[in-house]
């Protein structure tokens, strides 16, 4: 296990639209494990592949007491209202952005043992799936900030950066 580097913009890893996980083998399992000790290395709730640079759909969530949720191949399913937050991302450092975010949403992943697996999010969990699933298509944030949404982050007012 290792705490790898974070890709910032404008690494083109970012940019691109990753690529499947075929089949969950002792490198996806290590890749899995370094996300982790990444994410948790920056103290953030959120981490994706692209974000260390790998071009494969898996992403890490873990909120603020809870258990570390591995998505590989996901998909939103469903999602539900609307409602404008903070967001800040790991990769776009120093920056904190107000954009609309679904309420809820119901996602389809398979887990790290590649069993297939539903999970229902809301609020901040729901603003995570969004923010990570995105980043597996080269899409940031910043992309879906309305115009003057963009700011320079204060450290102590930051929002959780995913
Ligand atoms: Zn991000």
């Amino acid at each position: 296990m290792a705490v790898r580097s974070i890709c910032v913009l404008p690494e083109p890893v970012l940019r691109q639209k990753a690529r499947k996980v075929p089949t969950i083998d002792n490198s996806v399992e290590r890749l899995i494990d370094d996300m982790i000790d990444t994410m948790r290395g920056v103290s953030g709730v959120g981490l994706a592949a692209p974000q260390i640079g790998v071009p494969l759909r898996v992403a890490v969530i873990e909120m603020p007491g809870e258990e570390v949720i591995t998505l590989i191949n996901p998909e939103i399913v469903k999602r539900q209202g609307e409602r404008l937050i903070g967001e800040a991302c790991l990769s776009v450092p120093g920056y904190q952005g107000e954009l609309k975010r679904s309420v809820w949403v119901k996602v389809k992943a398979q887990d790290r043992r590649g069993r297939y697996i539903r999970l229902k999010g809301e609020e901040l969990l729901a603003q995570a799936l969004e923010h990570e699933i995105d980043h597996l298509d080269g899409i940031l944030y910043v992309d879906r900030v309305e115009s003057g949404g963009l700011w320079k982050s204060v450290p102590a007012e930051s929002p959780e950066e995913l």
